[in-house]
């Protein structure tokens, strides 16, 4: 009749919060029922949270060519530990980097037989490989990824505004979102640093009107090409206005955060815990405060990770320059508990954390219509999670290749119990089934 039966009190479906059974055959979600004949085997988790798997569409996994800094094995191990059941790859920092189809072959090719969860890829443009677009739309990676200013990594450039032109009217054809980095560097001049181990002087090296900038020409163009813009991790506050705008307008334009600009502020970063380096840079409580009140309003999208650990070394922790330092905050396996323990300070309810990060991605993604919802049709991608209970983060309990993470001693409410990719029982408590079972998500 059915392969697996799961009850309990507290399940998210289209219609909120609710007790009911979800019947689950093929891989599928088959009915939401209310009773089952009383032999029927259903596993009853009471008042644990039974939610869709999570989408987390903003990965570095950095392999192939700097498998030391992460690596598609250990990444997807902490996602389905993590409750993610899919994932999307940024096209930086493996070298090489995802810009040719070349490259994407060489990456689709490294990651055989090591996904444990669900993994997309984003292509990436740099200066120059336009002509690459159209192949990677058919070797089916799912939009593309750009950076108006240095990424970091010297063979992933920023592109400027008239190579975007050139682009795209392409990726508009079709209608694939283009994800933008939104800092540019060129106008605005910052305060020379003076004390390399401050925060508060990192964080006026990377002021807001970079951001700000930013978007409004990112807002310019996709109303000029029509072409689906997704500002990504977006920091400063100041830009929500002209968001809202945009999206008023209509425009194809949407909008993530990341955990950390939800969960830390400024004014307590110590200085020196290089940790806590990113960019844009975790920005002031009040700042950060405005973020909350638009995700809440929907002028945010959603909630992605922005997951981008490198090794210790990097991270200059014994030196703590925050000027020299890798920036990039591992988080992945914690994306659910960070922002349920931040959210339930604010009264804000589980179908709000299930639509930011389970619902809401996947428009993104393109999987829409087969994932991020527990209705009838869709694919069994599924968490179990105690929202109750509270955990310490520790490093023996995180599967990320590098354990250093600003969360680390951080007690968060939120364990992940168990994860299901399509039906079967994948993470269970710290165990993982073998082999791994995740599957390649393509636009195609
Ligand atoms: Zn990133």
């Amino acid at each position: 009749m059915f392969d697996l039966a799961i009850k309990g009190n507290k399940i998210l479906t289209p219609d909120g919060i609710r007790k009911t059974i979800v019947i689950i055959k093929d891989g599928l979600i088959l009915d939401l029922v209310n009773d089952l004949p009383a032999d029927a085997n259903v596993i009853d988790i009471k008042d644990k949270i039974l939610m869709p798997g999570i989408t987390d569409p903003h990965v570095h996994i950095n392999e192939p060519g700097r498998t030391s800094w992460e690596g598609f094995e250990t990444a997807t191990m902490s996602a389905l530990a993590g409750g993610i059941t899919t994932l999307v790859d940024m096209p930086l920092n493996s070298s090489p980097v995802t810009t040719t189809v070349n490259a994407l072959e060489e990456k689709l090719l490294s990651a055989t037989n090591k996904l444990y969860t669900n993994c997309g890829f984003w292509g990436g443009i740099v200066p120059g490989n336009d002509k690459e677009i159209t192949g990677l739309i058919r070797s089916g990676v799912l939009g593309f990824k750009v950076f108006l200013t240095h990424s970091g990594i010297d063979d992933f450039p920023a592109t400027p505004g008239y190579e975007l032109k050139k682009v795209m009217p392409v990726i508009a054809k079709h209608k694939l979102p283009l994800l933008v980095h939104c800092e540019i560097s060129t106008q605005v001049i910052p305060p020379p640093v003076s004390d390399v181990r401050s925060y508060p002087a990192y964080l006026a090296s990377r002021p807001r009107q970079w951001e700000n900038e930013a978007i409004s020409l990112m807002i310019r163009l996709c109303e000029a090409y029509n072409c689906p813009v997704h500002i990504v991790h977006l920091s400063s506050s100041d830009a929500i206005g002209q968001i809202l705008r945009a999206k008023i307008r209509g425009l194809p334009l949407t909008v993530e955060t990341a955990p950390h600009y939800l969960y830390f502020n400024a004014e307590d970063i110590p200085d020196g815990q290089t940790q806590f380096k990113c960019a844009p840079p975790i920005r002031e409580r009040a700042n950060n405060n405005l973020l909350w009140e638009a995700l809440q309003a929907g002028i945010i999208d959603f909630v992605a990770t922005d997951h981008s650990p490198a090794p210790p070394e990097l991270k200059l922790l014994e030196s703590g320059n925050l000027t020299k330092a890798w920036g990039g905050i591992a988080s992945l396996q914690l994306a659910l508990p960070i922002l349920w323990t931040a959210a339930r300070k604010r009264g804000i309810t589980l179908e709000q954390i299930g639509s930011w990060l389970c619902e809401k991605p996947t428009q993104l993604t393109g999987t829409y219509q087969r994932k991020g919802r527990i209705a009838p049709g869709y694919d069994a991608d599924l968490v179990i999670w105690d929202a109750e209970k509270q955990f310490t983060v520790t490093a023996e309990g995180l599967y990320h290749k590098h354990k250093v993470t600003p969360y680390l001693n951080e007690t968060l409410y939120g364990v992940v119990e168990q994860t299901y990719l399509q039906g079967v029982k994948v993470f269970d408590n710290g165990t993982f089934s073998h082999p791994p079972a995740g599957k390649i998500i393509s636009r195609l």
